[in-house]
């Protein structure tokens, strides 16, 4: 089959959600069977996302081959169920890389070099050579920023001219406000929008309406008039209880069979092998399972959940295996530097203390740590997490006062987290971690690490610069902390545990690998630990 293009393009604002529309479509599609994958254009300047700051950006996600990209690749390998690639992501700062050094290696002799044709030409040429090299039926292509902005115009104009030779659709992803005195749905913004859209000489195949509730038929016909749509090529997209039951939403407005006409294809069957459970799924987080569990994450970016995306998801995947409620208690970890911690921490299940950089709140998050080991509250250290894990209990159990981090306090006496060798002279920030999917080799067979994989070597992904110096491992081992896990070589820790409770910190990112039907393993036994405690 000739491969398709399906655009996606945010218009009016930020934040409505394009990323869910366009993993609700990957999901359909690959329910059919087509062989599609996602890409994403983003604007800024950046090589990648990895020099952001997650806390106005959100979470940097990782990808297996290191790719340090936007969180909206989470959300596609989530819905998708695949592991993408690098390949996928193209930034404004990767093109302008590739332009300037070309134009310096003779690449454009004689030509004046410009953003049309020569940005949009090498636009189309990653799309194509992205679609026939995977050999894909479907491209779902999501242009980050909003219709309008000065950053992303040069990737809509790139995609009309893709729209001159090849079958390309494009979806404009809009907002219906309700003002609450006259509680009517407006849609002058969204007609604005989508004349914008056409004086770039993109005329939108559908129009996605994001609103707080249901898009009423008058809503629909108006819009339908002023935009010389079918009224069925109007779709809502209102407020749902989970972003998992949006691909259904679609099917049920007949969305698939909608997109199947336009591209003039004969429509296959979607396969109900795949639906039945992603449907059960989607019904288990709606109906919540009734047995509540509450779960402190103690971070330094809690006031953008977004900075947690993957951590978020994992403990929802987990709970749906499980028939599990949870209730998520996001924790500012400055808020236990001072007073009572069990105020803040009174009542949950478990805690969770995730990645992250920097000295802001680093304290509070080993008084955190402290009290759930004191008070056996199962815990749960994802990379950052881990390190203070090791941290306290240097600190409280091994009687190393003033232990730390190197990264937090250089002039500790006890540096038990210190930078890798290997990472003293790294001097350009960019993709200067040890980035990517990594082989952990998990030593002890009665370890949660064992019985959580079941498999003595695993793969999770990791993105750090700083290690457990292996000069405390004997204290930090005699003293009752076990290291369950390291690299293949041994040569650097993978993973700690209690031995008293139910408490583990790793040093990667397994929640970057959650899927709904197949949730991460530790989430699923801390999830159950946090559970059994309240019993
Ligand atoms: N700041 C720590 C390091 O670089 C932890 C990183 C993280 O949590 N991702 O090693």
């Amino acid at each position: 089959m000739h491969t398709k293009f399906i655009v996606v393009l945010g218009s009016l604002m930020s934040g409505l959600g394009k990323g869910a529309v366009t993993s609700s479509l990957l999901k359909i599609l690959s329910m059919y069977h087509y062989k599609v994958l996602p890409m994403k254009f983003d604007g800024y300047l950046n090589y990648d996302c990895g020099t952001m700051n997650p806390y106005r950006h959100g979470e940097v996600f990782v990808l297996d081959d290191g790719g340090e990209v936007d969180m909206d690749f989470g959300m596609y390998e989530r819905f998708l169920d695949l592991n993408l690639t690098k390949a996928s992501s193209i930034t404004g700062g990767k093109l302008l890389d590739f332009i300037l050094k070309k134009e310096r290696e003779g690449g454009y002799l004689g030509e004046d070099v410009q953003i049309i044709p020569h940005l949009t030409d090498e636009i189309k040429s990653r799309v194509l050579s992205f679609a026939s090299s995977n050999n894909l039926d479907f491209v779902l292509i999501e242009v980050g920023g909003t219709v309008g902005d000065m950053e992303n115009a040069y990737f809509i104009e790139a995609m009309r001219q893709l729209a001159i030779k090849e079958d390309v659709m494009f979806i404009d992803v809009t907002y219906i406000p309700q003002l609450n005195v006259v509680g009517e749905q407006k849609t002058k913004p969204a007609q604005s929008a989508f004349h914008l859209l056409m004086s770039a000489g993109v005329m939108p195949d559908f129009i996605v309406c994001r609103a707080e509730k249901e898009i009423e038929s008058k809503t629909r016909k108006k819009l339908a008039l002023f935009t010389s749509l079918d009224e069925n090529h109007i779709i809502d997209s209102s407020d749902l209880k989970t972003i998992y039951s949006l691909p259904l939403h679609f099917l049920d407005q007949g969305f698939d069979k909608l997109i199947f006409e336009k591209f003039k294809m004969k429509p296959k069957r979607i396969d109900q092998k795949e639906l039945a459970p992603w449907r059960q799924l989607v019904e288990k987080i709606v109906s919540g399972g009734g047995k509540k569990v509450s779960i402190g994450i103690v971070g330094k970016y809690v006031h953008l959940i977004d900075s947690y995306a993957s951590v978020k998801e994992a403990i929802i995947h987990a709970a749906a295996t499980l028939g599990l409620d949870p209730d998520i208690k996001w924790i500012e970890s400055e808020d236990l530097e001072k007073g009572d911690k069990s105020d803040v921490l009174n009542g949950v299940d478990g805690i969770i203390v995730p990645g992250g950089f920097g000295n802001r709140g680093i304290e509070g998050m080993i008084n955190a740590i402290e009290y759930a080991r004191k008070n056996s509250i199962p815990y749960l250290g994802l990379c950052l997490g881990m390190q203070l894990m090791a941290v306290e209990f240097a600190r409280n159990a091994c009687g190393l006062k003033g232990a730390n981090s190197s990264e937090f306090d250089p002039s500790s006496k006890y540096k038990i987290v210190d930078l890798m060798p290997s990472q003293l002279s790294v001097k350009y920030k960019g993709a200067s971690m040890r980035l990517g999917s990594l082989d952990t080799k998990i030593n002890k067979k009665g370890s949660i690490m064992y019985s959580s994989y079941k498999k003595s070597v695993i793969k999770e992904r990791h993105r750090h610069r700083y290690e457990l110096n292996n000069k405390y491992r004997d204290i930090l081992e005699r003293n009752g902390l076990l290291i369950t896990a390291t690299t293949t070589d041994k040569k650097l820790v993978e993973a700690l545990e209690w031995s008293g409770s139910f408490g583990i910190g790793v040093q990667s990112h397994p929640e970057l690998k959650s899927r709904l039907k197949t949730p991460a393993p530790l989430f699923l036994s801390f999830m159950k630990a946090a559970y059994n405690r309240q019993k």
